[in-house]
C-alpha cells in the first residue's frame, strides 16, 4: 500500500520519494500493477486523481528496463527520432504539465522526455527532439506535423498513453489520433501497450477503446 512496496526501479522509486508521494491514489493503486503486467487499460479518471503518475510510472519503469538493449541517442545530424513512448494530450497546457511531472519522475533515470504542442514555434521543439527522446508528450495536431516532416517516427513505440481522451474527441482530434495510431501499427502491429484515460465513457470512447486496445482491463475509480 505504499510506493516503496512497488518495484519500479531504484531511480524511479527514489524520485517518487523525492516528490513526497507515499501512498498511491486509487487510480494509481490499480492502474500501475495492470500496466506493469503488460496489459492494456481503459481508465475512467478525473483530473486530480493522480492519473499522470498512473501512466508515467509504468512507462518510465518499462523504458528503464529496456535501456540496456536500446539506449541510443540519435547520431549527430540524424533528423528522424524514434521515441519509445507517446503520451497524447488535448492541450498545450496539459502537455506542459505532463512534461513537467514526467521530467521530475525520470530525473537521473536516463529516460529523456520531450514535449511538442501547437500554437508555439516548431523550431525549438525540433532542436529539443534532435537531442534524443524516449518519451514524447504531444498534442495530436503538432505530432501529425512532425510525422509529415519525418522528424518523428512512431515505429519504435512500445507505450501509448491517451490522456483526457474524451476532451481530445470533443476538440475534433479523432482524425489526427487515428492517423497517429495507424502509423504506429503499420510496421509492427501488436508491439505497443496502450493506456486510455478519459473522464467519461461515452460510445465514441468505447469505440476508440475497442479499436486501439488489445483485450483490456476497464478501471473506474
Ligand atoms: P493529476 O491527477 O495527475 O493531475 O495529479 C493531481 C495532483 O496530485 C498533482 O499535483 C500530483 O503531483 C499529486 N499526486 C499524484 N499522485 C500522488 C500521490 N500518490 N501522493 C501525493 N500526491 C500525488
Amino acid at each position: 500500500n505504499t510506493f516503496a512496496e512497488i518495484d519500479l526501479g531504484d531511480a524511479l522509486n527514489q524520485n517518487i520519494r523525492r516528490c513526497k508521494y507515499v501512498k498511491p491514489t486509487p487510480v494509481q493503486r490499480h492502474a500501475i500493477p495492470i500496466s506493469l503486467a503488460g496489459r492494456d487499460l481503459m481508465a475512467c479518471a478525473q483530473t486530480g486523481s493522480g492519473k499522470t503518475a498512473a501512466f508515467c510510472f509504468p512507462i518510465i519503469s518499462g523504458i528503464m528496463k529496456m535501456q540496456d538493449q536500446s539506449a541510443q541517442r540519435p547520431p549527430r545530424g540524424a533528423r528522424t527520432v524514434y521515441p519509445q513512448a507517446l503520451i497524447l494530450s488535448p492541450t498545450r497546457e496539459l502537455s506542459m504539465q505532463i512534461h513537467e511531472e514526467a521530467k521530475k519522475f525520470s530525473y537521473q533515470t536516463g529516460v529523456k522526455v520531450v514535449v511538442a504542442y501547437g500554437g508555439a514555434p516548431i523550431h525549438q521543439q525540433l532542436r529539443e527532439l534532435e537531442r534524443g527522446v524516449d518519451i514524447l508528450v504531444a498534442t495530436p495536431g503538432r505530432l501529425v506535423d512532425l510525422l509529415e516532416r519525418a522528424r518523428v517516427s512512431l515505429q519504435m513505440i512500445k507505450y501509448l498513453a491517451l490522456d483526457e481522451a474524451d476532451r481530445m474527441l470533443d476538440m475534433g482530434f479523432e482524425p489526427q489520433i487515428r492517423k497517429i495510431v495507424e502509423q504506429m501499427d503499420m510496421p509492427r502491429p501488436g508491439l505497443r501497450q496502450t493506456m486510455l484515460f478519459s473522464a467519461t465513457f461515452p460510445k465514441e470512447i468505447q469505440r476508440l477503446a475497442s479499436d486501439f486496445l488489445a483485450t483490456y482491463i476497464f478501471l473506474a475509480v
